[in-house]
């Protein structure tokens, strides 16, 4: 009992006896029970509160992973399929390259007619002038390996003498090596020692590489004259189609134009230098060969149709 319950009590005694005075403190004792056991629920009440609170404060992946323990599984697993699924991707693709390169790698080293058939077919030779570059010629004996097809490079003396890996690709994988002279110079506007000593130095230069004299002569611009003959001391091949590739740089212009000039024994004239003849050449070979022709080396066409090249002796064509 406090002090103003006392005071309380005195004065109700006082005033309606004791019995009231009982029921007061009685009730009092109820009204303080009450509140404490409010007050008890109310703490109670905040704790739970506050456990709720700690629970919802915990992340959402935390509550997923206690309300489906079996997910985090799943998603480890799923991560698991997409990376080896990814895996057997790369696999496949590089077995595929692995397939790709081994179709062309037990090629023989060099360019069969065996590997097309050359008899009782229209024949065609095709020849390359102004190289080697050491950037698209390799593209270009990429292309000519891939089709099974021979070619004739005219090589410069001084772009051999820079590029003399290619040039020895070029033979390794079945080419001719023939000369183009040494710097590209119109050797009927030279002097007729100068022009000597240009086609003289090529044969050098291209003999210092491959480890034979060159079989063949192109004079620039298609241009001789009696002494340019005798100084080249090999047959002369210049060309019946002439693809203007130098000149329109166009895959299509190229491709029609050899189309309409191509014949029988054509010595098809392009330039291994320029991206866009490079770019051709499949497209090219597919076209002719589609027109029933073959592709055919020098020495293989003067074979096949009885002809000997001779030394001194100017070649437009092979027509039989
Ligand atoms: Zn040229």
């Amino acid at each position: 009992m406090n002090l103003l319950d006392k005071l309380f009590s005195r004065e109700i005694e006082r005033r309606t006896g004791a019995h009231a005075i009982s029921i007061y403190i009685e009730e009092n004792r109820e009204k303080r029970k009450r509140s404490r056991s409010i007050g008890a629920s109310a703490i109670e009440a905040s704790r739970e509160t506050k456990i709720t609170t700690r629970k919802s404060d915990t992340s959402f992946i935390r509550r997923i992973d206690l309300r489906f323990p079996w997910l985090k599984l799943a998603v480890v697993a799923v991560l698991g399929i997409i990376v080896i699924l990814d895996l057997l991707n790369l696999t496949i693709s590089s077995t595929g390259e692995r397939r790709a390169l081994a179709k062309i790698a037990p090629m023989s080293k060099h360019i069969k007619a065996t590997e097309r058939v050359i008899e009782g077919k229209k024949l065609v030779a095709l020849t390359f002038d102004d190289g080697p570059s050491p950037l698209t010629t390799p593209k270009l004996l990429d292309v000519l390996k891939q089709k099974h097809v021979p070619a004739t490079f005219f090589v410069l003396g001084n772009r051999a003498l820079d590029n003399p890996d290619v040039v020895k690709r070029a033979l390794d994988e079945g080419h001719e090596i023939a000369s183009h002279t040494m710097r590209h110079q119109n050797l009927i506007r030279i002097s007729a020692e100068a022009a000597k000593n240009d086609i003289n130095e090529a044969k050098s230069a291209i003999k210092s590489i491959i480890g034979k004299t060159p079989a063949y002569t192109r004079p620039p611009y298609g241009n001789f004259d009696s002494n340019i003959i005798k100084s080249a001391g090999t047959p002369i091949i210049l060309w019946s189609v002439d693809t203007e590739d130098w000149r329109s740089k166009n895959v299509d212009s190229i491709i029609s134009t050899a189309l309409d000039e191509v014949h029988d024994g054509a010595i098809i004239l392009m330039h291994d230098i320029y991206p866009t003849s490079v770019e051709a050449v499949p497209k090219l070979i597919d076209a002719i060969r589609e027109k029933g022709y073959e592709f055919a080396s020098f020495s293989e066409i003067s074979k096949i149709r009885g002809t000997k090249i001779k030394e001194g002796i100017i070649y437009y064509n092979f027509r039989p």
